[in-house]
């Protein structure tokens, strides 16, 4: 069952299904809807639902909404879009932490009348202080020892509004001496005059995270709650809570969260760029938001294939961003048909082609798959050609058309440059004559032997299309943009100024009616996506989503 592909999370689970611990697993996805989903959660997405998927079960969406001061409606439904746009379902599974807020207070009670938990009068400062530091044990708060009826009457005090925010919060009494701070008698409960998005003004009271988390898995009786390492101090505390409360026990395992070069995993500083302008939005095809590799073009079984090739590791390690872009190349490669665009357009004429005369040439939609069938091209007097696909003076690695050198036209003829015009003031290449070989149709080689070294992609003037081309890069120039900063700079300082770059050229005629989404592989210059502007910006708008090879940039 367990598949070629294992990690040790799923040996976890293997083993509890076989030993009959759990006839099914039980997982959940619990985002806190502050903002947009980005790389790293496609990772915990694809581990959670996956489980299910390999041993049956179910996955909930979990949004963690226990903090109203950050949390918006626009952040859950894009939330919901994204999981959704990964591939994955959670059928009738979607709730929200808020939802238990009756049951969580219910808790924090039970815990109280059982002399678990404690409301403290102590500023936030003065707990600091007496929590200590790992170095020595804490002291005991002076409201430690409050007696039941007081803390119940105090926290239902607390619930009714008599207390201003941060004037006293409520504690688990545990054990000020542990060598886990998280066990140095946490907030469970504090002081919010906020309103929240699905609760209203109905409290004030607002559970921490770490009360809500743990008792919201128990609710939903998940068997395996995922998380990422810096939660396996916590444990012992998710634990206690749920032993102290005697509810349904969850087994909570942590792995390392996905850090790769290039990207930015941390939603406060993915909020900035978006709040600064220096990206367009949260979609902007450069940020590693689910909502910006979509809109570039990456395929979600790309990212699918990605987090199953890295695998789940139990210590924090650094994934290069190549490998993410080689499973974009791969899965695009097979999936995307093959279409004719140039950039940067540069006129041929052929001299010897007769004047109105348009020829139709067959080109193949994909050559690996011939399922997908021939376009018709037509090949007519005027052509275009990359300008870079020409050379006045070649250098000698150059092996591409210039003067006197013969060179095909894909799926077309093979073509010799025979004149160079040029613009008489300015001396800039206007067009180039050549001539073409009525016997190499279809670029097949002539009868007596000749050989060219290069072939070029092309589209006819006379039917060609106008469109927009958005050449991205990495938005950061450096490959830990968080970690190395210059001296007295930040993180922005990172960006990477040539980032996007804007072209406007030429397409094979087919491309005018591209649709938002619709992914090419234009020959020999990339794969692209259709943005979603091409719906407003009167012709069609297309994002390179990746080089054809590793390591070419623009
Ligand atoms: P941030 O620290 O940027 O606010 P977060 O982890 O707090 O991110 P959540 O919305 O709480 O964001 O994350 C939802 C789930 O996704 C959590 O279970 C979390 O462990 C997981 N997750 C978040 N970032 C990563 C990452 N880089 N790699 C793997 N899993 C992640
Ligand atoms: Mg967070
Ligand atoms: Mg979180």
């Amino acid at each position: 069952e367990v598949g070629a592909s294992t990690n040790f999370i799923k040996q976890i689970v293997a083993a509890d299904i076989e030993k009959g611990v759990h006839k099914e697993v039980v997982t959940r996805f619990p985002p806190e809807p502050n903002g947009f989903l980005h790389i790293g959660h496609a990772k915990s997405i694809c581990l959670n639902f996956g489980l299910p998927q390999a041993f049956g079960g179910r996955c909930h969406l979990r949004f963690d909404d226990t903090n109203p001061t950050k949390e918006e409606q626009r952040y859950i439904d894009a939330i919901e879009e994204d999981v959704r746009w990964l591939g994955f379902d959670w059928g009738e599974h979607l709730y929200h932490a808020s939802d238990y807020f009756e049951q969580l207070f219910e808790w924090a009670v039970l815990l109280i009348k059982r002399g678990y938990a404690y409301v403290d009068d102590s500023t936030n400062e003065e707990m600091r202080a007496m929590r200590g530091d790992i170095t020595k044990p804490g002291q005991d708060s002076p409201y430690r020892n409050r007696s039941v009826e007081e803390n119940l009457d105090l926290f239902m005090r607390m619930k009714a509004g008599e207390f201003d925010e941060g004037k006293c919060v409520l504690r688990a009494k545990i054990d000020m001496a542990s060598g886990n701070m998280n066990m140095r008698d946490p907030a469970i409960y504090r002081i919010l005059k906020q309103s929240h998005p699905r609760t209203g003004d109905k409290w004030c009271v607002y559970p921490m995270y770490d009360f809500a988390h743990g008792q919201s898995d128990s609710v939903e009786k998940i068997t395996h709650s995922i998380c990422t390492l810096e939660f396996e101090l916590h444990r012992p505390l998710y634990d206690w809570l749920q032993e102290k409360l005697d509810i349904f026990r969850v087994r909570q395992i942590e792995f390392a969260r996905l850090n790769m070069t290039y990207m930015m995993t941390s939603k406060r500083k993915l909020l900035a760029l978006v709040q600064e302008g220096r990206v367009s939005g949260w979609d902007d095809p450069r940020m590693s938001t689910l909502s910006g590799v979509r809109r570039r073009g990456y395929p979600p079984a790309a990212i699918r294939n990605f987090c199953e090739k890295i695998g789940v590791a139990k210590r924090d390690n650094l994934i290069h961003i190549e490998q993410l872009e080689n499973c974009v190349r791969e899965e695009m490669h097979v999936t995307c048909e093959r279409r004719n665009a140039v950039l940067v357009p540069l006129k041929l004429v052929i001299t010897n082609f007769p004047e109105g005369l348009v020829e139709e040439v067959d080109a193949p939609n994909h050559p690996e798959d011939p399922d997908t069938g021939t376009r018709k091209l037509s090949f007519a007097r005027e052509l275009y050609i990359e300008r870079d696909d020409f050379m006045e003076q070649p250098s000698a690695r150059f092996f591409r058309l210039a003067p006197g050198r013969e060179v095909r036209l894909k799926c077309a003829y093979w073509i010799k440059a025979t004149d160079v015009i040029k613009d008489g003031n300015t001396g800039e290449i206007v067009a180039v004559h050549c001539t073409y070989d009525p016997q190499t149709k279809g670029g097949e080689a002539p009868p007596d032997g000749r050989k060219v070294k290069g072939t070029l992609h092309w589209v006819s003037a006379h039917d060609a299309k106008k469109a927009e081309f958005r050449l991205y890069d990495r938005l950061f120039a450096k490959p830990d943009p968080e970690e190395d900063v210059p001296e007295g700079g930040d993180w922005r300082d990172n960006l990477n100024p040539e980032s996007l770059k804007v072209v406007h050229g030429l397409t094979e005629p087919s491309l005018a009616t591209a649709k938002p989404g619709d992914a090419f592989q234009f020959e020999r210059v990339g794969f692209f996506a259709a943005d979603p502007d091409t719906a407003t910006a009167g012709m069609p708008v297309f994002n390179r989503t990746v080089t054809l090879l590793a390591d070419k940039g623009m």
